[in-house]
């Protein structure tokens, strides 16, 4: 164990591993802190969108991904009265053109070892409780099975996802984060699954949607997410399992589906933050990635995608301080600044978005508005898929041809 470490990450799900990967690669000698023992599994859809499996590819890790995973070639769009949209994933001059739904038990584990090498010392089990800066270091203290330890580096990054204890703990994070409840189980045993995910608009809790994502030919990863409501009225469900209960005992889509089918493991639920677009970034020299700065997509709550790329920026900001030997508070605040650089607008525009389609009246009218207009099918899933400017999707002639057919 080193007396003082470069970077000590906290937290070694998707951009964790991917922080300690790309920082390895200058040779900066890190220490990566986990909680769990791995393999461990995190409740979650699965599904990598192309941004992802363009990050995973520059990891060299996307053919071990797409092996544990199942390719995806399509999307379906169930509004309401069985009306839906069936489109190809588009292609794209850097993204593949498929998805792959790799369950996260494997993905993790996988990133993992790809991350942990002769610089990258990985240990499990360690529950950070507080990180605090000390001048020019900071230390990371915790404990490891009732033990006390401390650690100490030079800059610290957190990306310890939805679990915001420790950020209200270490002061960087200051009000409740905008959240999205939702959660999934496990199913064997499908009937009429494709080579396509399936994202639902009826009797789920809205705004929000529920996801078919196969992860063989009969076999899924089914869930939903739900926003909260702007009208104060609208009760929400007493929770994001009760609210999966209730949508595969209503849907009939879902009874043919799941005819014959067995449940593998519980229902489990679990937030994701979708703040980004207001959230704390840095505080002094720890650095905040992925879903722990709020980088979950606001209309869709995938959130591996942006925790890779903001990974993969944070190493590339990290190591140019280290090159300039600059840890200037000026130098380190122009972190956020580079985040928000990449994300803001995007964020922004996701967030209008959802307002007003993740909805099922507005989804409804899409979906016909499609029959008449196919060009609109690519648009929609290329704002889904954090492809294209959301804002193409709010311009006046697509709003007239989805209002009034015109
Ligand atoms: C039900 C559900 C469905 C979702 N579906 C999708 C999807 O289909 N596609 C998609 O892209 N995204 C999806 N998401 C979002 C996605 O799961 C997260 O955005 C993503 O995992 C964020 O990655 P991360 O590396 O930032 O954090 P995480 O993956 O959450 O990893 C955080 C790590 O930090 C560790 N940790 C936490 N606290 C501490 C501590 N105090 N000390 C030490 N270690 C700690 C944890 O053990 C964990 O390993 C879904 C989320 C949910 C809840």
């Amino acid at each position: 164990m080193k007396t003082v470490y470069d970077v000590i990450i906290v937290g070694a799900g998707p951009g964790g591993s991917a922080a300690a990967y790309y920082l390895n690669q200058a040779g900066l000698d890190v220490l990566l802190l986990d909680k769990s023992e791995f393999p461990r599994d995190k409740t979650c859809g699965d599904g990598l969108t192309p941004r992802a499996l363009h990050v995973l590819s520059d990891m060299g890790v996307l053919e071990h991904v797409e092996q544990i995973g199942f390719n995806i070639k399509g999307i379906e769009i169930h509004g309401r009265k069985g009306n839906r949209i069936i489109a190809p994933i588009p292609t794209h001059e850097t993204y593949p053109d498929h998805l792959v739904i790799a369950p996260r038990l494997k993905l993790d584990h996988l990133l993992l070892e790809k991350a942990i090498s002769k610089k990258i010392e990985f240990q499990s089990s360690v529950r950070v409780t507080g990180i605090e800066n000390k001048n020019d270091k900071v230390v990371v203290r915790s404990s490891l099975k009732g033990v006390k330890i401390e650690y100490w580096s030079r800059l610290v990054i957190v990306a310890v996802g939805a679990n915001i204890n420790l950020l209200q703990k270490i002061g960087v994070l200051k009000v409740q984060p905008e959240m999205i409840l939702a959660a999934r189980g496990y199913y064997e045993g499908l009937e009429g699954l494709s080579d396509r995910i399936e994202a639902h608009f009826e009797d789920v809790p809205l705004p929000g949607y529920g996801w078919v994502f196969p992860i063989s030919k009969t076999s899924a990863n089914i869930g939903l997410g739900y926003w909260k409501s702007r009208f104060p009225w609208k009760k929400p469900p007493s929770s994001a399992r009760t609210a999966m209960k209730d949508w595969l005992s209503k849907s009939g889509h879902l009874s043919r589906m799941m005819k014959n089918s067995s449940s593998i493991g519980q229902i489990k639920g679990y937030p994701l933050r979708v703040d980004f677009q207001s959230a704390p970034t840095q505080l002094g020299r720890i650095l905040l990635v992925g879903e722990a700065a709020g980088l979950v997509s606001p209309l869709t709550g995938e959130g591996i995608d942006f925790a890779l790329e903001s990974s993969k920026l944070a190493a590339a900001y990290i190591v140019e301080m280290f090159e300039k030997g600059d840890f200037s508070n000026e130098e380190i605040r122009g972190y956020d600044s580079m985040l928000r650089k990449h994300f803001q607008k995007l964020f922004i525009f996701l967030a209008r978005i959802r307002q007003i389609y993740v909805n099922p009246t507005l989804m409804n009218k899409y979906i016909l508005a499609t029959k008449r207009y196919p060009e609109l099918k690519d648009l929609l899933i290329r704002v889904l898929l954090s492809q294209a400017e959301a804002s193409e999707l709010v311009n006046f002639s697509v709003i007239r041809k989805i209002v009034f057919g015109i």
